[in-house]
């Protein structure tokens, strides 16, 4: 199974064992334009053994500062959305599409979210997740199809390699339209039963 179209390939490297040493091989990444930019590198975070893990499009402002996922006011949103499902954080991994901020908060060019994905396809296969929510149309396209709406496929479980993925829109477009909550909760309500019903066996 490939994950997303990345333009590299990282089958034929013997490649990182765990995801500390798969943070140090990214450090000083510099495969795309995104490194002029950045302050930090945000390399995700969370439970390496998570079963649960979530994809955004990219590092903003706060997140790029301090070199963390989802720490600025979507991320604080992503937060009280789990505490709601009763999901801690810290159970969870979090990460996104491109591991350096795009400036301006601008969706990652084509090129700059390929020269990234084989990074993400490494930590996908490190934590071994059995649920990925992915947040918004960004991480819906390139880790599923690129001709995926967000419109369309939100709410609707999606399965690739044994993972079970759920679409939702990103914690930030609820901050530019609230109207949207009541669909992303009604998709955190479906990853929450499902969830529930691996945690407990
Ligand atoms: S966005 Fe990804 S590929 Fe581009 S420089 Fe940062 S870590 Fe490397």
């Amino acid at each position: 199974m490939q994950w997303g179209a990345g333009q590299l390939s990282f089958e034929d490297l013997a490649g990182p064992r765990t995801l500390e040493e798969l943070r140090r091989e990214i450090e000083g990444c510099a495969r795309c334009s995104l490194a002029e930019g950045r302050t930090h590198i945000v390399f995700g975070e969370g439970n390496p053994h998570a079963r649960l893990m979530l994809v955004g499009e990219g590092p903003g402002a706060e997140e790029d500062r301090l070199g963390r996922p989802f720490v600025g006011a979507a991320g604080q949103l992503l937060d009280k959305i789990l505490a709601a499902a009763g999901i801690t954080r810290e159970e969870v991994y979090i990460a996104n599409i491109v591991k350096c901020r795009p400036p301006g908060n601008r969706v990652p060019l084509r090129a700059e979210a390929e020269a990234c994905l084989p990074w993400l396809r490494l930590q996908i296969r490190l934590i071994n997740p059995r649920f990925i929510v992915v947040l918004g149309s960004t991480a819906l396209q390139y880790l599923c199809d690129p001709q995926a709406r967000i419109t369309f496929f939100r709410g609707r479980w999606l399965e690739k390699g044994g993972i079970r993925i759920m679409p939702t829109y990103h914690p930030a477009a609820l901050l530019r339209d609230p109207s949207k909550k009541r669909d992303v909760w009604e998709d955190f309500k479906k990853v929450r039963d499902a969830y529930r019903e691996l945690v407990k066996r």
